[in-house]
């Protein structure tokens, strides 16, 4: 593995800036983070302490799509061409979902037509963000190596100072991204200074025994019927956990007749919508705003989707509990369900 010196994550951003689309998070008049794209002789300082509100799974998984067409004789794909394209300052929580996704969605050729020339830079957290909780689903602080193609590592502050930054090549695809960059290498105590920065970033978190004491009682089912309803009340329906959650993968589709025959339309669906289950029998397994929630909190954390999927469907990122409207984003929750 290759590691470098790195004055400030700008440098890299506007060399990669000269091959690449780049996407970065910016902060916008409301005060919240968005992916935006950088367009060249950009000055705006990179923030390495924000977070997007979205998670970047929509640029892969498209929160709306034309599938194909069929004008009556010939059915013609819609599938994306690919672009070459750098997130730049996802964080560890975020790299772990998009693992997630490339595995939910490893044989889907909309989601891999995006995601294949998409390089990833990740940054390391020195600090828990809000809500956040990655450490207990080991999805973070530190980024993955084996999640990135390059990873920003901070070096160990002086005074309040940032003193520069760790470059880390963590693939071929990064290190060929940044070859032809006057870099230094670093000196051989990156490692224990990155590890260190880790340890500290861990130490910070809130005491959130009741998460672990949670997941063990969902996988117990010990969780009654009537604690899911009573939590199921206060929601509203709205699918703001689930476009929010980085991991939510659920999708519906449509067909939408037009003048020449019709085009297949694919769309984001959440499992907190009364008629996501509904068959074309009219049953609903799911027609209890109780199930639902149920069922969205055992996606997230029952041992049947670790075995599956190799991990928690939960990374930690907190935006659950940011964005719900009714207060049952996933500390309220098992807040809840940790003492019934
Ligand atoms: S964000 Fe809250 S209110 Fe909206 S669907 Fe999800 S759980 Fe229900
Ligand atoms: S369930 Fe909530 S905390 Fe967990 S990954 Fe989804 S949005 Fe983040």
């Amino acid at each position: 593995m290759y590691v470098y010196e790195l004055e400030r994550p700008e440098h890299l951003r506007d060399w990669l800036l000269m091959r690449y689309r780049v996407m970065q998070p910016v902060q916008d008049a409301t005060g919240n983070g968005s992916w935006q794209e950088v367009v060249s002789g950009d000055v705006t300082p990179f923030d390495p302490a924000l977070r997007p509100v979205m998670s970047p799974k929509s640029m892969f998984f498209a929160e709306r799509e034309h599938l194909f067409e069929f004008d009556g004789e010939t059915f013609r794909s819609s599938r994306p061409a690919s672009e070459p394209q750098v997130l730049f300052g996802m964080k560890a929580c975020d790299l772990t979902a998009l693992a997630y996704q490339d595995l939910h969605f490893q044989d889907d050729p909309y989601y891999q037509a995006r995601r294949k020339d998409t390089l990833l830079v990740g940054i390391d957290c020195s600090s828990p963000c809000e809500n956040g909780f990655c450490s207990t689903v080991d999805a973070g602080p530190l980024v993955d190596e084996a999640r990135a193609d390059l990873i920003l590592a901070p070096m160990p502050s002086i005074g309040g100072d940032q003193p520069g930054w760790w470059l880390i090549c963590a693939s071929p695809a990064g290190h060929g991204a940044v070859d032809g960059m006057n870099l230094t290498p670093a000196d051989s105590h990156w490692r224990y200074w990155r590890d260190m920065n880790g340890e500290h970033a861990r130490a910070a978190f809130p005491n959130d025994t009741y998460i672990i004491n949670g997941i063990q009682r969902i996988n117990a089912r010990a969780i009654p019927d009537d604690v899911w309803d009573s939590l199921a009340r206060k929601c509203l329906g709205c699918s703001g956990c689930s476009q929010t959650c980085p991991t939510c993968s659920c999708y519906a589709t449509r067909d939408i007749k037009t003048e020449k025959g019709f085009y297949r339309e694919r769309f984001h669906d959440s499992c907190l919508m009364e008629g996501f289950q509904k068959e074309a029998s009219g049953a609903n397994p799911t027609s209890a705003a109780g199930r639902r929630v149920a069922r969205y909190w055992y996606h997230k954390f029952s041992g049947d989707f670790v075995r599956k999927m190799g991990r928690f469907g939960c990374v930690g990122c907190g935006r659950c509990e940011a964005t719900c409207p009714g207060s049952i984003g996933v500390h309220s929750v098992m807040e809840k369900i940790a003492h019934v």
